[in-house]
């Protein structure tokens, strides 16, 4: 996988058009430039020259991107901004090793577990620790622009596991 520094000159073609802002979804709701491409790579370039250290801060901004690439799709440099975040998220877990440890723990539990744990037991939903009559039978699952993120067809599964049709 490529590290941080191997992407610092596509960081560099960004022109601050701020193109992005206006197809980012996260942006629409904050405001804040942190949150999109543009104002990412300000930190990214940053950290590449050692102005900035990757902070929590840091990587707070970096999990509220979707890696949905609707930026990319208008950005006139032609960035991949989801490969870019990716390389500054490995980036952020080799000094925050408990945190990676966490998050794989979680991704497990959530996407691969649960759904497997409900299938072997074939708990009714009496049993389960939802109540059915607060939930719908039938739901339609708009993924919007987070669908292309690992996990989407398990979403499904898990809810189908509890007998709501998606
Ligand atoms: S659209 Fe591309 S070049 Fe323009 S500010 Fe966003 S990332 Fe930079
Ligand atoms: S990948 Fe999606 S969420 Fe992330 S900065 Fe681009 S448009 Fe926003």
């Amino acid at each position: 996988m490529k590290q941080l520094k191997d992407f610092k000159e596509d960081i560099h073609k960004c022109s601050k058009c701020g193109l992005c802002q206006g197809e980012c979804p996260i942006y629409k709701i904050t405001g804040n430039d942190c949150t999109v491409s543009r104002g990412q790579f300000v930190m990214l370039d940053g950290l590449l020259k050692g102005e900035l250290k990757m902070s929590k801060t840091i990587n707070h901004y970096l999990d509220l991107c979707l890696k949905c690439g609707a930026c990319s799709k208008f950005c006139p440099s032609g960035i991949d901004v989801v490969d870019i975040i990716a390389a500054a998220k490995s980036e952020y877990f080799k000094t925050h090793k408990t945190e990676k440890l966490i998050s794989l723990f979680q991704k497990k539990i959530i996407f691969k577990l649960i759904p497997n744990f409900l299938s072997i037991f074939h708990l009714p939903l009496k049993y389960l620790p939802l109540k059915s009559k607060v939930y719908p039978k039938k739901v339609l699952y708009f993924g919007g622009c987070g669908s292309k993120i690992k996990g989407f067809k398990s979403i499904v599964k898990i809810l189908n596991s509890i007998e709501i049709e998606v």
